[in-house]
């Protein structure tokens, strides 16, 4: 390998690593912010936690209601559940979902898609390409 392309190599590896580090900044998930009143708890910034995950909250929500076998419903910004729930319950969740169905398990992005075909649902990486089946929600 001659000097040249050493240089050529170096300078490709660095005109990645912004762009990496950058795809990590913004896949910074929220922590649930919550309240109880009597026997629901409220997500309050359900919404912002869907669009930090580039998912529908009516996606997330049936997820939620399945792992916590209760009923709810997303109403404006925020999620609505019957039943109380810590912010460590709800945060794990939300962090299971993101690893099943957000977060690429070839390459690590979250740069996904859900996109069902003929009844599988397919977790499509639009960083690297890959498809991985994943359980129906
Ligand atoms: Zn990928």
């Amino acid at each position: 390998m001659g000097e040249y392309d050493y240089e050529r190599l170096l300078d490709r590896a660095r005109s990645l690593v912004p762009e990496k580090l950058f795809a990590k900044d913004r896949f910074n998930v929220p922590p649930v912010s919550t309240f109880t009143e009597g026997n629901k708890t409220f997500i309050l910034n359900f919404k912002e936690v869907c669009d930090t995950l580039n998912r529908d909250p009516s996606q997330i929500m049936k997820y939620l209601l399945r792992e916590l076998a209760t009923s709810g419903l997303v109403q404006g910004n925020r999620a609505i559940f019957q039943g109380k729930f810590s912010d460590s319950t709800l945060n794990e969740l939300i962090k299971r979902y993101t690893k099943d169905y957000v977060t690429c398990p070839l390459c690590g992005q979250p740069d996904t898609v859900l996109k069902k075909e003929a009844r599988v649902t397919i977790l499509v990486c639009e960083a690297c390409g890959a498809r991985n089946p994943v359980r129906a929600i």
